[in-house]
């Protein structure tokens, strides 16, 4: 059976980016089809400035919105990263067989790297080597499938080129995985700016609709989006970067295609109020089900425990099988 792997960073609340790039269709496809695992990846969240007590708040959020989502813990495996040590085991191998100019040439850590210096800081090693342990997450399962957002592809594919690689010289030890982003909405932008990415870290949330944001919020930040100067509404992501995500945004809430919603417009102003709608109604039941589940602490405690041990028994032959094989 195909066996999948994904994750998300405590880095800050979930965004509209991340479920439609990614938990949505864990919730509603992978889990279904796919033996899977889904995991709140803290070790992550330390390679930028961090305060423990938020990374903390952020990561049980995390997993309670995962669940929120329509993640069904009796079918799919939800757990905490750190909580399993397989993962911090297994990086340190994999850092024996990646390079240091292959990191150094991953888009988010130049990205990362450049923002964090200038904001006067001094760069984490952990920023450099993170690929490395994304590539143990997803190693350690022997997952055939990474669901993920477009940004997530190149990190993929240095895990695909350091299982090659160990399996070449040690032997056949990992199954060689695959990033499987959605067909839509495989990167959103930010409404205020959509030359970028809408994710959860970003300072200003002015163009970030989180997934936890009351419905008026999310109505108030979808219409004053930034949108292309004229007036045509046409699907063209690189002349109307604005309007081409508003429409891809749209299509992924109603599970449509971009360029085919576009025929439905005449001007901004409607397709800024039916995706606002839109927007609040794909969210809605995730938020009135965070609710519940914030109320009942003790149920996600015991699921992220038994998620936390199934994971590990799930890992554990795999890592030690590696350590055998590099000669340990
Ligand atoms: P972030 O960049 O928000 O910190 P994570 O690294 O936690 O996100 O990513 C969780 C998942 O959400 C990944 O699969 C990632 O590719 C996806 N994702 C993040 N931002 C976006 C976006 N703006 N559009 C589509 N998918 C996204």
């Amino acid at each position: 059976m195909t066996r999948i792997f994904s994750g998300v960073k405590p880095t800050g609340h979930l965004t509209l980016g991340n479920y439609l790039g990614a938990v949505r269709q864990w919730a509603e496809v992978d889990q279904y089809r796919a033996e899977s695992l889904f995991s709140v990846v803290d070790l992550h969240a330390l390679t930028v400035d961090h305060d423990p007590g938020r990374v903390r708040r952020l990561s049980r959020q995390a997993a309670t919105l995962l669940l929120a989502s329509g993640i069904d813990p009796e079918r799919a495996v939800v757990f905490v990263q750190s909580h399993v040590d397989e993962h911090a085991r297994l990086s340190y191998l994999l850092e024996c067989v990646a390079t240091d100019g292959e990191m150094r040439r991953m888009i988010q850590y130049k990205e990362k790297s450049v923002l964090e210096r200038a904001r006067g800081g001094s760069v984490r090693l952990s920023l450099l080597t993170y690929p490395v342990l994304m590539a143990a997450d997803i190693l350690a399962y022997g997952a055939d499938e990474v669901p993920v957002g477009d940004d997530q592809t190149q990190h993929v594919e240095l895990t695909r080129d350091l299982a090659e690689r160990f399996n070449q010289r040690y032997g056949q030890t990992f199954v060689v995985p695959r990033a499987t982003p959605p067909k839509v909405a495989a990167r959103v932008m930010d409404l205020q700016d959509p030359a970028s990415k809408m994710g959860k870290s970003h300072e200003s949330g002015a163009g970030i609709v989180y997934l936890l944001d009351e419905p008026e919020a999310v109505r108030k930040k979808v219409l004053r989006a930034v949108t292309d100067s004229g007036s045509e509404v046409r699907y063209d992501r690189e002349a109307q970067p604005g309007i081409s995500n508003l429409l891809e945004i749209l299509a992924a809430c109603e599970g449509g295609d971009p360029e085919a919603v576009s025929g439905g417009y005449a001007s901004y102003g409607a397709l800024k109020k039916d995706t606002a709608d839109a927007v609040v109604e794909l969210l809605r039941p995730v938020r009135e089900r965070h609710k519940e589940l914030v109320a009942d602490p003790a149920y996600v405690e015991e699921v992220l425990r038994r998620g936390a041990e199934r994971a590990r028994e799930m890992a554990r032959p795999t890592v030690d099988g590696a350590y055998r094989a590099i000669g340990l």
